[in-house]
């Protein structure tokens, strides 16, 4: 077997909004090896007429056995970044996106890498994930879970509608509440993927070994994020405002009790609109109800927040190439490894000459830090073989609002992408009755 890859293929999935991405590492004609990062839709393109979201119990298999035809029926590694759904769906094994992980599973991966906030370890045992911390892992990955049925609750409550909620709330509400819930059936399967015989399960933080190394001879891969709860607090408090009552839902197993009286209290016939409210009292009734919408609002993008900020970020190293891969990593998390870590200094250095960047949480506006990691990019704007590669998973009109500036992909971003980096977007693959399945970019010595 050949000591390092020849060639790296990267070919990037259309899942509409979500990630799927597949590495492979080419040592001879016959010798592939495959690294499956993120499997994941939470709403796939339009196509017919009148024109209808692609469903996806019919388009996951059909990209799972692509992705298995690719990989000759065998992975190297899959890596989940982190726990949303629009990352993970596809591992799943039920109906919803048509058993497609069951495809993935039979492709026996040898290694099944997580955020270390996703070991079951971390959640049981305190001490598991961190020596100094005052602070326990335990509660904090009950935190996460409990996330989970605030956003169940909220998007129950979205699904409903009751009458104070527009339908612009009704619809962003519904999007992230679904992309928050929890996925059994996904988080399982990586679960079993990674306790089956000859594999691997690796729960990774930054600075921490890949594992991935020894069945990639000659390729380097640097764990940056998400640091662990010795590294930093940042990912637990966010920079953004924390609303109060979000904390609250946090603060232990009572968040299950909260989080139900809070989709009950805002449902019809409760604290809602109600017949009895006299003409001169609605104004304070609208104004109350425009709060109440503001608030489900923040909680439930700050959830969103979190979680992203347990995502990781990895570099692949190879025959001198750099690619980078970040899954949905916001400022907090970033911000360890570029500025607060005492490795921080070589981690922009080392980030500086990025040869391919997959673009950080679907083109959104606070996950490609601008002054320290975008601005430091020296292959942006240059030509030919040294010009930057940029790949991008995405579906606009999903995510944030062009009014508030919060667009996925945010426009500004997306227009220096395109003005100076080599740009590939699952947004340009053709979507009709046979849908182009994945663009393809070929990384060379
Ligand atoms: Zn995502």
């Amino acid at each position: 077997m050949a000591a390092a890859p020849k060639a790296v293929e990267i070919r990037g999935y259309q899942v509409g909004f979500g990630d799927c991405f597949l590495l492979s590492f080419v040592y001879s004609d016959t010798d592939k090896r495959h690294v499956l990062i993120d499997f994941g839709t939470t709403e796939l393109p339009t196509r017919g007429t009148p024109r209808k979201a692609a469903k996806a119990s019919e388009h996951m298999p059909q990209v799972a056995s692509h992705i298995a035809k690719v990989c000759g029926g065998s992975l190297t590694a899959v890596i989940a970044t982190h726990r949303h759904a629009d990352h993970i769906s596809g591992f799943g094994t039920d109906g919803r996106t048509g058993k497609s992980g069951e495809t993935i599973k039979a492709m026996n991966p040898k290694i099944v890498m997580q955020p270390w906030t996703e070991d079951p370890e971390a959640a049981k045992n305190a001490t598991k994930a961190t020596k100094e911390s005052q602070r326990s892992p335990r509660s904090f990955t009950a935190g996460l879970t409990a996330m989970h049925n605030i956003a169940e609750a909220i998007f129950q409550l979205a699904d409903s509608r009751p009458a104070w909620m527009s339908p612009a709330l009704q619809k962003e509400l519904r999007f992230l509440g679904m992309d928050n819930i929890k996925n059994k059936s996904a988080v399982d399967n990586l679960i079993a993927m990674g306790a089956a015989k000859g594999a691997a399960a690796v729960w990774a933080h930054h600075g921490s070994d890949s594992g991935l190394e020894k069945l990639l001879p000659g390729v380097k891969v640097h764990v940056l994020g998400p640091p662990d709860l010795t590294q930093t607090e940042k990912i637990r408090k966010m920079r953004t405002t924390d609303p109060d009552q979000f904390w609250h839902f946090l603060a232990g197993p009572k968040s299950l009790q909260t989080a139900e009286p809070l989709a009950k209290g805002f449902g019809n016939g409760h604290a809602g609109r109600s017949p009895a409210v006299p003409p001169e009292a609605r104004w304070f009734r609208d104004r109350l109800e425009r709060m109440r919408a503001e608030q489900l609002l923040q909680i439930v993008r700050t959830l969103d927040d979190q979680m992203n900020n347990t995502s990781l970020i990895l570099l692949f190293e190879v025959f001198g190439k750099k690619l980078l891969f970040p899954g949905d990593a916001q400022i907090e998390n970033w911000s360890y490894a570029l500025e607060d870590a005492p490795d921080a200094a070589r981690t922009r250095e080392l980030l500086a000459d990025v040869d391919v960047y997959k673009v950080g949480h679907h083109g959104s506006l606070n996950a490609t830090p601008k002054k320290l990691l975008w601005e430091d990019f020296k292959r942006r704007n240059k030509t030919g073989s040294q010009r930057l590669v940029t790949l991008l998973s995405t579906m606009p009109g999903k995510h944030g609002k062009v009014a508030n500036k919060t667009e996925v992909p945010r426009r500004p971003l997306l227009a220096a992408l395109k003005a100076e980096t080599a740009l590939s977007s699952t947004t340009d693959l053709p979507f009709g009755k046979k849908p182009t399945f994945c663009y393809q970019i070929d990384v060379t010595p």
